[in-house]
């Protein structure tokens, strides 16, 4: 556990709603707490936090960057989930031996109750509020957090009456974790993302297994089986190793739309069958989802039937392969939150193989680092035709000729909706699953999946007046 004594003085690197939570929480513990911060201006919120919390608007903080003189004295350096873990001002405290510490590791031997942590390259949103949504069916008291909502320090000042915590965690939280272990852990799948920011897969990898490394008896890790990398490097130190996805050995096996779960959590050894096909958890992505959920709730000492009710009302979150609605037989479906391949890969596995393809894709955006060639099958087995949109077009133009794909470019979202209706016949399916972030174009993922849906809106009511 990292020490905080009174006293002490640490440096928040970055701001944004984790590093306030940091801000607050150290300032709690009675630190004298110092600001790094990268933009020229801090809003006026942020800075009514920042005077709450004794930070000297003189020499406790400075904008528009990192000097090293600011770093000098410091004894803790707390770095924010986006400031890069090899900046040079924290390369240099650390061969000071100077503690450099993300959130996680402060958190780390301070939260009192059972913990249920979700990584993985996608699904973690889903997974995490799934969970937390089933442990309310249970009737558990539940904080759920970390990198959706609210961040863990902001939970460790003011704890309520939570009974166990579940968290979504990024690479970025996990590779300054130090001591944190959860009591239930789940990798979900790994491919290429962020790959920008950690340089290599290997890297990525690395940061993702950090969830298991402090686990210990008595830990549960919750593992995607499907996923070539991780059958291959399952986490070594816990006896309770419990694997879902497809293959017949997995704990946890999904059965056309049900997942099954093998005997062991039940007191008469009996297995118990989870059918989703009325619930809106029925695509294949959510099936997956579903299946590592209902895993750490069951090994977490849910029941069987509070976990089906819950299941039965649960709302997945938007713009994750979200169905908005059908134009002359043709359906469209939002799913902008794909913005890495494995996401796209794993959309398009959801449909059909036949002869007759049925998808016409919307993808492009920015690059985040990925290596597009993983397309290409995909693409080839499942996508009728690609519009193309954004800074990455024609890198992917590239990924459609390989595969044999034909395409068009778009010059904004309303283009592309209207081209690729022109593409589609009855029956098709119209897919927004971008592969690339959305801030070319777009302030964020959402506003692109809501322009994507305010498009098909504006165009249906044009179809039907026509
Ligand atoms: P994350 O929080 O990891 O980004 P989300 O639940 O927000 O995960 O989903 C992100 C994207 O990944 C969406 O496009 C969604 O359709 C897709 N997705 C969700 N679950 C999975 C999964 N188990 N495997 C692959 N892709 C998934």
């Amino acid at each position: 556990m990292i020490t905080l004594k009174a006293g002490m003085k640490a440096v928040v690197v970055g701001l944004g709603k984790s590093g306030l939570a940091a801000v607050q929480y150290l300032h709690q513990q009675g630190l004298e707490v110092a600001v790094s911060e990268f933009r020229d201006q801090i809003p006026e919120e942020e800075r009514a936090v920042l005077e709450q919390c004794d930070v000297d608007p003189g020499t406790g903080l400075e904008t528009g960057g990192h000097t090293a003189a600011f770093f000098v004295d410091a004894d803790l350096i707390v770095p924010s989930p986006g400031v890069p873990a090899d900046l040079p001002i924290l390369i240099a405290a650390r061969s000071r031996g100077v503690p450099v510490v993300g959130e996680l590791a402060l958190a780390a031997g301070r939260i009192q109750v059972p913990v249920i942590a979700v990584t993985g390259s996608n699904g973690k949103t889903t997974v995490t509020s799934l969970i937390g949504h089933l442990l309310g069916s249970c009737g558990k008291k539940v904080f759920v957090g970390g990198n959706i909502g609210t961040p863990i320090l902001e939970y460790l000042l003011n704890p309520g009456n939570a009974e166990v915590v579940v968290l979504e965690l990024s690479s970025f939280q996990l590779e300054v974790a130090e001591d944190f272990r959860p009591d239930i852990g789940l990798l979900l799948n790994l491919s290429s993302d962020h790959l920008d920011r950690h340089g290599s897969f290997e890297k990525y990898a690395t940061a993702k297994m950090n969830l298991f490394a402090r686990q210990g008896r008595g830990d549960t890790a919750i593992i995607g089986m499907d996923d070539p990398f991780l059958v291959a490097a399952p986490p070594s130190v816990t006896e309770n190793v419990y694997g879902f996805g497809s293959q017949s050995d997995c704990r946890a096996r999904i059965e056309r739309q049900s997942v099954y779960m093998q005997p062991g959590f039940g007191p008469d050894g009996k297995g118990e069958l989870y059918n989703l096909a009325e619930t809106r958890l029925n695509s294949r992505v959510n099936l997956y989802n579903a299946a590592a959920a209902i895993l750490a709730v069951r090994a977490f000492g849910c029941n069987e039937q509070d976990i089906k009710s819950g299941l039965a009302d649960f709302q997945p979150p938007q713009h994750r392969m979200t169905p908005v609605g059908e134009i002359n037989g043709v359906r469209f479906v939002n799913d902008s939150k794909a913005t890495n391949v494995g996401a796209v890969v794993a959309a398009l596995a959801g449909f059909g193989m036949g002869a007759e393809k049925e998808v016409i894709l919307i993808a492009g955006g920015r690059n985040k680092g990925g290596d597009f060639d993983a397309l290409v099958p995909a693409f080839r087995q499942h996508v009728k035709y690609i519009v193309l949109i954004g800074e990455s077009a024609s890198d992917l133009a590239a990924v459609a000729e390989e595969a044999g794909v034909g395409y068009q470019f778009a010059s904004d979202m309303e283009e592309a909706v209207v081209m690729a209706f022109a593409a589609a016949s009855p029956g098709d399916t119209v897919l927004l699953a971008p592969a690339c972030a959305s801030f070319d174009m777009f302030r964020s993922y959402e506003q692109r999946g809501e322009v994507f849906e305010r498009c098909i809106r504006n165009m249906a009511e044009e179809t039907y007046i026509s």
